[in-house]
């Protein structure tokens, strides 16, 4: 058997609501945006929904709105996409990791809070949480804790911190559409929040994203910066603000359209596959499985990893699941430690202890909503097999 890593759930009817929109000429800027922006929005109950061409564009546009600019320092975590952080180095603002939790993988509220203390009060005491180069003079302007795996961040701590302390939040919460912390939804807690559509999230449009604001003026900032720069009124080729091409077509939106009506029942097709990884691995030793933090009324599993024992060799545990037709990959590498970070800021090994290691240990399983039950077991088989050699 040859188990896919991940599978989009497309219907009969998301194929037609692209081809509907293949026989009108308006592949572009056209009422599907607009519906599809409705759609999420009501879903999520949120004012205001910016539909763009991918989540990094979506997490740009929250940057730029917050008024966030170089130098400017946002608390983050680096165990996360890459892309919640590159979003504030394309405004040369400065990424302020603090270490994450070691049950959910999500920022660590214990940790941000002496951060944004210490680094309010400056000097030496500040020092601590910067890297070590290019630290930049700026002021600590926001927060921006990541939803991983589908589960929120601990928001009550959080909230409470940005608020004493006069910081946005923005929420990267494109690994978390449709879950909920004590009954709220994911994507709410802050001034902003992002979803994104690539083919492996619980929804997709091929490539996409989302911002979501009850903030008219943020809004409305947005959409300008997401087509080119022009503000209402502006003609096409006036441009009102430095602007970027992020504009969601209409092919893409009506297959969202299609996609968030069945979102809730995606998502449970999501909770039975994982909830057949769980049954079917519990117990199994040299593995830890996911946890869910009490605060987390739902988890929208956007991905299912494990945890590998220190001593099992994940590279060639990979590649012999691989060699069985089971795809496996290691998941988050952190962010830190790319090579681009290493050089710009001076990051080393043992900077972020729970994230190096929950990086080095972590181990993605073919996971969507349209797994069977059958490949589900033929990859926990295989799994067993192999911690059994
Ligand atoms: C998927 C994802 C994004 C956005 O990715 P795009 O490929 O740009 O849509 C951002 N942050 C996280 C944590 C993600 O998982």
């Amino acid at each position: 058997m040859k188990i896919p890593m991940s599978s989009p759930d497309l219907t009969e009817a998301d194929r037609q609501a692209v081809l509907d929109v293949m026989n009108t000429p308006i592949l572009s800027l056209g009422p599907k945006v607009v519906e599809f922006e409705k759609k999420v929005a009501e879903y999520i109950g949120v004012k205001h929904a910016i539909a763009v061409n991918s989540g990094t564009a979506g997490l740009h546009l929250t940057v730029r709105a917050a008024g966030i600019t170089a130098g400017d320092r946002v608390v983050t975590s680096p165990f996360s996409f890459v892309a919640s952080t590159n979003a504030l180095l394309f405004e040369n603002a400065v990424p302020i990791y603090v270490d994450v939790d070691y049950k959910t993988g999500n920022i660590s509220v214990d940790q941000l809070r002496q951060a944004v203390k210490d680094l309010a009060a400056g000097g030496e005491k500040a020092k601590k949480w910067l890297p070590r180069k290019n630290a930049g003079e700026g002021m600590l302007k926001a927060l921006l804790p990541v939803d991983v795996f589908g589960q929120p961040a601990d928001y009550d701590p959080i909230l409470e911190i940005a608020e004493q302390y006069h910081l946005e939040i923005i929420e990267d919460s494109c690994e978390a559409l449709g879950a909920t912390y004590k009954g709220k939804k994911a994507g709410l807690f802050g001034k902003y929040g992002i979803f994104a559509f690539y083919p492996n999230k619980q929804i997709t449009t091929g490539e996409g994203g989302i911002v979501i604001t009850n903030d008219d003026t943020a809004a409305n900032l947005m959409k300008a910066l997401r087509n080119q720069g022009r503000a209402p009124g502006d003609t096409w080729l006036s441009h009102t603000y430095l602007g970027y091409n992020y504009r969601l077509d209409e092919m893409s939106s009506a297959l969202g359209i299609s996609q968030i009506a069945r979102v809730d029942s995606m998502i449970a097709c999501r909770e039975q596959v994982a909830k057949w990884y769980l049954e079917q691995l519990a117990g199994v030793a040299e593995i830890e499985l996911p946890i869910l933090a009490p605060e987390t009324t739902r988890m929208s599993w956007f991905v299912f990893v494990i945890r590998l024992a220190k001593k099992i060799d994940r590279q060639q545990f990979a590649s012999n699941l691989e060699a069985k037709g089971v795809p496996v990959r290691p998941y988050f590498l952190p962010i830190h430690l790319q090579p681009y970070m290493v050089e710009k800021f001076g990051y080393q090994p043992g900077d972020y202890p729970v994230t190096e290691d929950l990086g080095l240990r972590g181990v993605a399983l073919p996971f969507s909503g349209v797994m069977t039950f059958e490949q589900v077991q033929y990859v926990c088989d295989v799994l067993k097999q192999e911690l059994a050699r």
